[in-house]
């Protein structure tokens, strides 16, 4: 096992610097019979955030999210030499906003920094795509909207506080997506599968490091 993370490491990192390319599938689609196939399945443990150098967490950040229920995007570089830049942090919590409430909120930058280390780490497999966001600021009546319609959403969520998103990123596995946010130990993660046309998604909040199956 040691001897397997080792290799994965190291072809991570030779991934990265773009030396293994072509030489060997770092990505499969996973073959599970349902709506969900033709979707990326890496070997799990090779989304590790752990491996992640000092510099990774240094360089300027640019976040790409795309908002299904109104048809927006914003990309924008948001945070560079260790400090937010104001006028993108406006906006990604715009974009981040209770959508049916017609309400914004401040977001806690932890989240912004989950969702955009989440991105960041799968552009060095090639992929860069927009993140989907299917909810992110929720105003108590929405909430509880949610809760009546069924759809799983705690009482005391911690989308009440900015602190919390339900995203997921196409071609990408749920799973694969989860347990690679999981690995920053951040905070919480729901992992949502769903066997629709849309797929699940993934619950991702900046509260106390624990993981659930909703
Ligand atoms: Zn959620």
């Amino acid at each position: 096992m040691h001897n397997r993370r080792q290799f994965l490491k190291k072809s991570l990192l030779l991934t990265a610097s773009g030396l293994l390319i072509g030489s060997r599938p770092l990505l499969s689609v996973a073959q599970d019979g349902d709506t969900k196939t033709n979707k990326l399945m890496p070997p799990p443990d090779l989304f590790d955030a752990q491996v992640l150098d000092i510099d990774f967490w240094l360089k300027p950040r640019t976040l790409d999210l795309i908002r299904p229920a109104s048809g927006e995007r914003t990309k924008l570089l948001y945070w560079k030499d260790g400090e937010m830049i104001d006028s993108a942090y406006q906006q990604f919590c715009h974009i981040l906003r209770d959508v049916h409430g017609k309400k914004s909120a401040p977001i806690d930058p932890k989240l912004l920094e989950t969702l955009w280390a989440t991105q960041a780490f799968i552009a060095r497999f090639g992929m860069t795509k927009p993140l989907e966001v299917l909810s992110g600021y929720r105003t108590l009546e929405s909430n509880k909207r949610l809760r009546e319609d069924g759809i799983p959403a705690a009482r005391k969520s911690l989308h009440l506080e900015g602190k919390a998103a339900d995203i997921r990123i196409g071609d990408l596995h749920e799973e694969v997506l989860g347990e690679l946010i999981q690995s920053f130990k951040q905070g919480g993660v729901g992992f949502y599968f769903r066997a629709s046309s849309r797929g699940g998604w993934i619950h991702t909040d900046t509260g106390l490091q624990r993981s659930w199956k909703g």
